[in-house]
């Protein structure tokens, strides 16, 4: 279904998505719902990519942009009036292209790991009181895009020598997440280079923080580099994932900030911004795993394939009282917005 945009119509005014008339009934769902604003932000993002993914004739590119126009183009909420007199809007039917780049799809499943972890997090805690979380981030030197697949591939061995070595020996659990970012530098930055890098969120004993226990930055860097048997490694960054400013984070803070890293694999800004660059990221990036877990947060961060329906019900909201009607928001192209009718 298109938007006609009739000669000498503003795009600002709101359109029929049905028939492609003129409706001025409509509202918009960011004014509906101020929780749901963001669809705006993912969606356009994603048409975006598809748009730059158009500019080509590679079939097989062109399909991935044919899917993702068809992604999300409109959502289907249902209203439930709670015992408490509350009326809440909550996402219904929505039908994903699923591409790994889309960004509406890769927010919905990032958006279901950080409800996943926010319902494990009271056990996990109860099962490891005193338990401390940690940041690592470990790089290697920036390649060609050309050759992102082989440094992925020779990263991921040097990770399975890295995580038995004895500085993993007070680590209970570990979730790891694989970025790509554009070389930025502004003095030597290279076209065509890509920063890939791991991003790690490890649970450890209390013990950790003590006496010979105690892993330095300096000694992640030498493990690393032993384990990547690659001495120009020059920095790995290891930082406190628990503590802000100081102060103790709890429930959804603590579950933020270590969910904050497992955002993305690529920045949608990253992403936007050079199209051979991000052809080339696809096709190397071709069904490489971008997410891995040792220890029990292994079943937080499932493994395989989200549904349509997981990526739907995330578990941030859930069904509360009884459902008293259904609103459908269709996608404007050209506003880039989520509208519906009256
Ligand atoms: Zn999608």
């Amino acid at each position: 279904m298109k938007e006609i945009i009739p000669q000498g119509v503003k795009i600002s005014q709101v359109y029929d998505c049905d028939s492609g008339l003129i409706s001025d009934q409509c509202t918009y769902l960011s004014d509906d719902s101020k929780k749901d604003a963001e669809w705006d932000k993912w969606r356009s993002n994603s048409q975006l990519l598809e748009e730059m993914l158009m500019q080509g004739d590679e079939p097989g590119i062109l399909r991935y942009a044919e899917r993702m126009q068809n992604c999300s183009k409109s959502l289907l909420f249902a209203l439930d009036a709670g015992i408490d007199g509350e009326i809440r809007q909550r996402l219904k039917e929505v039908k994903f292209c699923r591409f790994r780049h889309c960004a509406v799809c890769q927010a919905r499943r990032s958006r279901r790991n950080y409800a996943q972890f926010l319902k494990s997090l009271p056990e996990i805690l109860e099962k490891q009181k005193g338990a401390r979380w940690v940041f690592l981030t470990l790089t290697v030197p920036n390649v060609n895009i050309s050759n992102l697949r082989e440094k992925l591939s020779s990263m991921n061995e040097g990770w399975n020598r890295f995580n038995k070595l004895k500085e993993f020996k007070n680590i209970l659990a570990w979730v790891r997440s694989t970025e790509i970012t554009k070389e930025k530098e502004e003095k030597t930055k290279r076209e065509g280079y890509a920063h890939p890098h791991f991003h790690v969120l490890m649970m450890v004993k209390s013990t950790y923080f003590f006496g010979k226990n105690y892993v330095n930055q300096e000694k992640w860097l030498k493990a690393w580099r032993g384990a990547m048997r690659d001495d120009s490694i020059i920095s790995v960054d290891v930082r406190i994932a628990d503590r802000y400013k100081g102060k103790k984070l709890t429930g959804q803070e603590l579950v933020k900030s270590v969910s904050e890293t497992l955002k993305y694999s690529v920045k949608p800004s990253d992403m936007l911004e050079d199209r051979s660059w991000v052809v080339e990221l696809i096709k190397q990036v071709h069904k490489l795993r971008f997410l891995a877990a040792g220890g029990f947060l292994k079943g937080v961060f499932v493994k395989r394939k989200l549904t349509n329906e997981e990526m739907i019900h995330t578990g941030e909201i859930e069904k509360q009282g009884e459902e008293i009607a259904e609103l459908r928001y269709w996608w404007r192209i050209f506003e880039k917005r989520y509208a519906r009718k009256f």
